[in-house]
């Protein structure tokens, strides 16, 4: 498999609002996180709302500037591109938010939103970008009628797919899905995870799926990322992930999965207490305060993400 995309010891830190320069504190919202997207596949990126997740999709976009680290897009770190080069890795890398009422435009019809990549990129003449624009709509099985439609008029279903059509628009390589059912009605999500999978198929597309919804990436991702409090805590292929659980965080989300292996029914793990502040993180093992297995060393010393099985990674000093 060849890496599409390598993200390596990223730190993406804000600072708080208000602070006094002698107390100024920072969230950490993604804190040295190194994972590599290989061609064609789906990345599932879980963990709690709050983790960092969204945080750290739009930043290996190269939305946010990071504090430190690298994202490596076929070859090139995009943070040390210049205006015009970036611009063109712009068109490659593309974002599908989980919100289709906020990213719509309330003021433009359907038409008017779908052809903002092309006015924004100089792409196309009229002709071709009216062309390309039915052709996107048939793609993502809306129809002619909708062009001329607002977003209001329409479901949020629908919006979602104008939403997926915008991605599509300049033939991007990779699009990241920030919670893209979530805001649908669950007999709806079914319908845009299936949109989404045979859009893979036709455009080669890989997918960076973001998602606090073991259930929805179960279906969707050949490998998954978990994410606790700004860090990577395991990653592996599918049915690592599923089947042959390592880090104790992990192995609580997936244990609230219903039937994911009718074969090796899991007890429901639950976990007390809400995730710390990212900003004041625990010491040691930062879920150490939650964790069912802690160990005395746990409360002082970090485990770092190391390979415990073949391309199946957990920090855990257990493993
Ligand atoms: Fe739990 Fe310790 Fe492993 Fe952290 S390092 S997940 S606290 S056992
Ligand atoms: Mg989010």
């Amino acid at each position: 498999d060849s890496v599409l995309v390598q993200v390596q010891n990223l730190k993406m830190y804000f600072q708080t609002e208000g602070s006094f320069s002698f107390s100024k504190k920072y969230i950490k919202a993604v804190d040295d996180v190194s994972f590599n997207l290989f061609k064609g596949e789906t990345f599932g990126l879980v963990g709690e709302s709050g983790c960092g997740k969204s945080t750290l999709g739009r930043t290996v976009l190269g939305l946010y500037k990071p504090n430190a680290g690298k994202v490596i897009f076929e070859g090139e770190n995009i943070f040390s591109l210049k205006n015009k080069r970036m611009k063109e890795m712009r068109k490659k890398m593309q974002l599908i938010f989980q919100d289709p009422s906020a990213s719509l435009n309330p003021r433009k019809t359907i038409a008017d939103i779908l052809n903002e990549p092309f006015h924004i990129h100089q792409v196309g003449t009229m002709t071709e970008r009216k062309g390309k624009i039915k052709d996107l709509m048939d793609r993502v099985g809306l129809s002619e009628y909708h062009l001329s439609r607002y977003p209001h008029e329409m479901s949020g279903g629908q919006k979602q797919r104008v939403g997926i059509a915008r991605a599509l628009a300049l033939n991007p390589k990779l699009i990241i899905c920030d919670e893209p059912v979530s805001a649908l009605d669950v007999s709806i999500q079914a319908q845009v995870i299936n949109l989404l999978e045979d859009l893979q198929k036709e455009y080669d597309l890989t997918y960076l799926f973001i998602s606090h919804n073991l259930s929805v990436v179960h279906h969707i991702c050949n490998r998954v990322g978990v994410m606790y409090l700004g860090k990577l805590v395991e990653t592996g292929n599918h049915e690592d992930i599923y089947r042959n659980t390592l880090h104790p965080y992990a192995k609580a989300l997936i244990s609230a999965i219903p039937h994911t292996d009718p074969d090796n029914p899991k007890d429901r793990i639950l976990l007390r207490g809400d995730v710390p502040s990212p900003a004041n993180p625990p010491s040691g093992c930062r879920f150490h305060t939650r964790c069912p297995e802690r160990t005395d060393l746990c409360s002082h010393a970090e485990p770092q993400l190391k390979e415990v099985f073949p391309g199946h990674f957990a920090a855990c000093h257990l493993c």
